[in-house]
């Protein structure tokens, strides 16, 4: 019988010193490990001129290089199909996963029946600190393929105990009825797919599904699970609470997750990985002793066997709460900011894509929530007016809208925009990951 409140205690609620040491202990194996295994990271610790045994603290640990996604992508170019950093022979991989990331191909990731094992533990104390229980029905509505969050998610459900109903996406009509007909509890899926299942289950069904009986919409896969307009649009399209979950499909699928007391996700798996949170511009790794640090996560797994990484650039930024939380998890709370991939900077401004999507979503209902910003060259330095297309709920919206939008934006962002307004249901849905920018270039 696990523990009412924790999945794994002793983890979970671990100090801080205790942690310390433990990743110290871990990280020494796992980098005499790579230095064994894997040629990716042996040419690291030559270009770096270290040894595994010069590693004894964090700060020997930021003399080594960081890993980028693009490092990931050539290893695998050069040395088909895992890449030089595998690290394990075929034989012992159970399955493949594949990152599609924002741009180019996708970079696969092999796990090995241990990897499994792990991912299924740690991300298991998750959705546990999310809620989920065995008497729960789990819709899953998301991609169960290559994509890192359906079946690890799936493997989860099961152990967990609740009941798992496998339905991935392509049909959306199937995925309602199957809620409707198996009277499932939980939702699984992306935010924007919660948002645009509910559009189309009213419109092309005639379901409301504010009465379809889930009372649990669990979120993630991109960032807006953590703004508040977005959660308050899921949490009334589904008459449900809204918990959100943080990952990286290069590293697990999900490494930080909300507990009860909902304020920020928990950093879950410090035995499983390290987390440094540097400055994007410098490299440079900020301390955790304030109360709120900020800054872009990068990841070092501590006992991954195929496609370990070492001091992986995530490019998502965060804030890091430090500050004790009600339920007693000792893991540090994180919220997503975005990715500093999507960064904006106008004048000097720093914009994040997902805080514009914030502002406009402030309108409705007088838009639909769908939007575009527009960029006709690469960022992140924009010349203002920012063009941001804007998709209206009413197709004759009030005459200021643009207007109000502009000044709010100038207002609460600080910078410079031209709205433009598109008619009602003109921009594309997706099932997946929603793309709030649209490059011309
Ligand atoms: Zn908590």
């Amino acid at each position: 019988m696990k523990h009412a409140r924790y999945y794994v205690p002793e983890i979970e609620t671990m100090s801080a010193d205790a942690i310390h040491a433990m990743q110290m202990k871990k990280l020494r194996e796992q980098l005499i490990y790579l230095s064994n295994r894997s040629p990716f990271h042996q040419d690291m610790f030559v270009a770096a001129a270290m040894n595994p045994d010069d590693v004894s603290s964090l700060d020997d640990l930021a003399k080594l290089p960081f890993t980028e996604k693009s490092d990931l992508r050539k290893s695998q170019e050069i040395c088909p199909p895992l890449g030089r950093h595998a690290a394990v022979d075929m034989i012992d991989v159970v399955r493949v996963h594949a990152s599609s990331g924002t741009t180019g191909t996708p970079s696969y990731v092999g796990i090995t029946q241990f990897d499994k094992k792990r991912w299924i533990d740690c991300i298991a104390r998750s959705y546990w600190a999310q809620g989920l229980r065995p008497d729960d029905v789990f819709a899953m509505g998301m991609s169960i393929g290559f994509f890192v969050g359906g079946l690890p998610l799936s493997n989860v459900v099961e152990e967990i105990g609740a009941t798992l109903l496998p339905i991935g996406t392509g049909a959306s009509d199937r995925l309602i009825a199957s809620i409707q007909r198996m009277r499932a509890t939980v939702l699984a899926t992306t935010p924007s797919y919660a948002n645009y299942l509910a559009e189309i289950a009213c419109e092309q069904m005639g379901v409301e599904t504010s009465e379809l009986g889930i009372r649990h919409v669990m979120v993630g896969a991109e960032p807006g699970g953590g703004i508040p307009s977005v959660r308050k649009q899921i949490e009334a399209n589904w008459n449900a609470k809204c918990t959100e979950a943080i990952g990286n499909a290069d590293v697990i699928t999900i490494h930080s997750a909300e507990c009860e007391a909902q304020d920020g996700c928990h950093f879950m798996v410090p035995d499983y990985l390290l987390m440094e949170i540097i400055d994007p511009e410098t490299g440079v790794v900020q301390s955790m002793a304030a109360p709120t640090v900020e800054g872009e996560m990068v990841f070092t797994h501590l006992d991954r066997q195929c496609n370990p990484v070492l001091r992986f650039r995530s490019r998502d930024q965060v804030v890091v709460d430090t500050t004790p939380c009600s339920c007693g998890r000792t893991g540090p709370r994180l919220r997503c900011i975005g990715r500093s991939d999507d960064l904006l900077i106008v004048r000097g401004v720093n914009v994040w894509p997902s805080a514009i999507r914030d502002v406009v979503l402030g309108f409705q209902p007088e838009v639909s929530g769908e939007l575009r910003i527009i960029l006709d060259q690469p960022g992140p330095m924009v010349a203002p007016p920012v063009l941001i297309q804007i998709e209206t709920a009413d197709a004759s919206p009030a005459g200021n809208l643009a207007e109000r939008i502009k000044q709010e934006l100038r207002a609460k962002l600080i910078f410079s925009a031209q709205i433009e307004l598109v008619s009602p249901k003109s921009l594309k849905r997706t099932e997946m990951k929603a793309a709030l920018i649209e490059h011309r270039y």
